[in-house]
């Protein structure tokens, strides 16, 4: 029996040799479809079902695809695209924290977000990335 289960998981190593895998992006599509179809049992939400259906194919076929380029490329602009909701709250976070210390304040030019001592009156800010100069009123 236990060289039974051996034989499988060469078999299946054999198998997967050549193709993609998991990553992030599988594994976040598995739990939307999960939460989809626990939605799609809710009265009047039965059309989530395809929906979660849709997620999981999607999901296998990136397992078991052999274009593992097209796969990679996938995988970066869903980890760039969940990197900037990521870099978004944690920005936040730490404005809650510093509320008291410092304010945040975007440059004009380049959009940069620049963090400066909270003081009272104008104040003339250096942009850390352009280094271009503003004011604002703290
Ligand atoms: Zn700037």
């Amino acid at each position: 029996m236990k060289s039974w289960f051996k034989n499988i998981g060469y078999k299946m190593q054999a198998w997967m040799r050549g193709r993609y895998g998991l990553d992030e992006l599988n594994t976040a599509l598995a739990v939307v479809s999960l939460v989809l179809l626990l939605l799609s049992h809710i009265p009047g939400l039965m059309h989530l079902y395809i929906l979660s259906l849709a997620a999981l194919i999607w999901s296998m076929v990136r397992c078991y695809s052999r274009k593992l380029d097209k796969r990679r490329r996938e995988r970066a602009a869903y980890l760039r695209f969940t990197g900037r909701i990521k870099g978004w709250f944690s920005l936040q976070k730490r404005r809650i924290a510093d509320r008291k210390t410092y304010r945040y304040y975007r440059c004009p030019m380049c959009r940069t977000i620049a963090r400066v001592p909270a003081v009272k009156g104008r104040i003339r800010i250096s942009c850390p990335h352009c280094d271009r100069t503003f004011e604002k009123k703290t």
